[in-house]
């Protein structure tokens, strides 16, 4: 019986790996943690029987506690209550799955305590990459990914052993608005941004896959998992998202991840990593695909994936201030106070204006996007 937390259990990555624990049978679910949903997290409960869940706003978990009190579950908040179910004693996986900068602190201390991460907070590697990283290693703790594009590279590169990796091909479906122009983004609006060709996914990173931020983001992610540079990584735009990302050796040959859209594999692969569990859903019917097409991405339309080479490329804080004012920004797109293009001018202004940190300290990155959030607020 494998034993995981999931932080983050209500949105679109913890409900799927909810359903994966319900399909495999042999996962005990011994931690939760949400923001706010408490009506989907009591179901969860009930349903899962966790011994700890957390709900990050206090009042929401006052109400938790009452709803819950016929039941052996502990229930805490804040971030305080983020890490206990982060370290949560009996659990060998963390899967952290909520959105946000909040993900960072959690994830260091389940390092710590020894507990293997499955990381869909892209957020944690994005800003904090620098100290993640080698404090995996130190504690000899793997990071397995399950962001699609980054577990198809982790599956290509098994058996790799020493051979070094020449290059990323990371793949991007273009997005909705594949073959706009930019004066065609004047007119988007949020509904036509919630519109994914391919994927279903959370309301934040569907309008950063439209604008390319998410790939920008996923580039530094890449970075950070494989330790490769940022010229190492081209993006390819795939707009039929059958190949998930590939590798490209020393000697040419190039291994490629295939599969249908389906965000359970790579969850599923990364909890039970190196073993592959029969997964229910459709099959990649390789005859019935009629063209996979290929092209470069339109940086000067997409400036998001631009700025997100330029934030690498700079390093220190200049990605936490790339993700926070693209945060914020999406954030007002979503609440109809800026327009669609105001998203990539926001975090063009926010990365021209900061005070740049060589390799900051966690504080450093979250006073950092303090910093920036009260900018915009000033701002927009
Ligand atoms: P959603 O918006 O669907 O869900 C976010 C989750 O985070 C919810 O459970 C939410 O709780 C929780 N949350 C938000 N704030 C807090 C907080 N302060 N404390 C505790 N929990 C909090 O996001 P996604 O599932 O789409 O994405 C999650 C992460 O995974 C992101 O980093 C994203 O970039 C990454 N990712 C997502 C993919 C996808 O297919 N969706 C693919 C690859 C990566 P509540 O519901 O209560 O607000």
């Amino acid at each position: 019986m494998k034993k995981i937390a999931v932080s983050g259990s209500t949105g679109s990555i913890g409900t799927q790996t909810l359903s994966i624990v319900r399909e495999q049978k042999d996962i005990r679910v011994t931690a939760l943690a949400a923001g706010r949903n408490i009506r989907l997290l009591e179901e969860q409960i009930r349903e899962f029987r966790p011994l700890l869940a957390c709900v990050y706003e206090e009042d929401a978990a006052r109400d938790l506690r009452e709803r819950t009190a016929d039941l052996n579950v502990r229930i805490v908040c804040g971030m305080e209550g983020l890490t206990e179910v982060a370290v949560q004693p009996e659990s060998e996986i963390f899967v952290t799955a909520l959105v946000g900068m909040v993900g960072i602190r959690p994830t260091v201390a389940a390092i710590k305590a020894g507990k293997a991460i499955a990381l869909a907070n892209k957020e944690t590697l994005v800003t904090a990459g620098h100290l993640i990283m080698p404090l995996a290693k130190e504690c000899g703790v793997p990071i397995l990914p399950v962001d699609s594009e980054h577990s198809a590279i982790f599956q290509c590169l098994q058996g790799a052993g020493e051979n070094a990796v020449q290059k990323i091909l990371l793949t991007a479906s273009g997005g909705p608005f594949r073959g706009k122009k930019r004066a065609d983004l004047e007119q988007i609006r949020v509904e036509d941004a919630l519109k994914h060709p391919n994927w279903s996914m959370g309301r934040k990173i569907t309008v950063d896959s439209s604008t390319l931020v998410n790939k920008g983001l996923e580039v530094m992610e890449a970075k950070w998992l494989f330790d490769v540079l940022p010229e190492q990584i081209q993006v390819v735009v795939h707009p039929q998202s059958i190949i998930h990302s590939a590798v490209e050796f020393a000697d040419g040959a190039v291994i490629a991840q295939l599969g249908t859209p389906d965000m359970r594999l790579p969850i599923q692969y990364a909890l039970y990593y190196p073993v592959r569990r029969s997964l229910s859903g459709e099959r990649l019917n390789l005859c019935g695909l009629k063209n996979l097409t290929f092209e470069e991405p339109d940086l000067e339309t997409f400036k998001g994936l631009s700025l997100a080479y330029e934030a690498i490329g700079r390093g220190g804080n200049l990605p936490t201030v790339f993700n926070a004012a693209n945060e914020r920004a999406v954030a007002l797109f979503l609440e109809q106070k800026i327009r669609y293009p105001e998203i990539t001018e926001i975090i063009q202004s926010c990365m021209e204006s900061a005070d740049y940190i060589g390799a900051p300290t966690i504080d450093e990155i979250l006073a950092t996007e303090r910093a920036v959030y009260e900018q915009i607020a000033e701002k927009w």
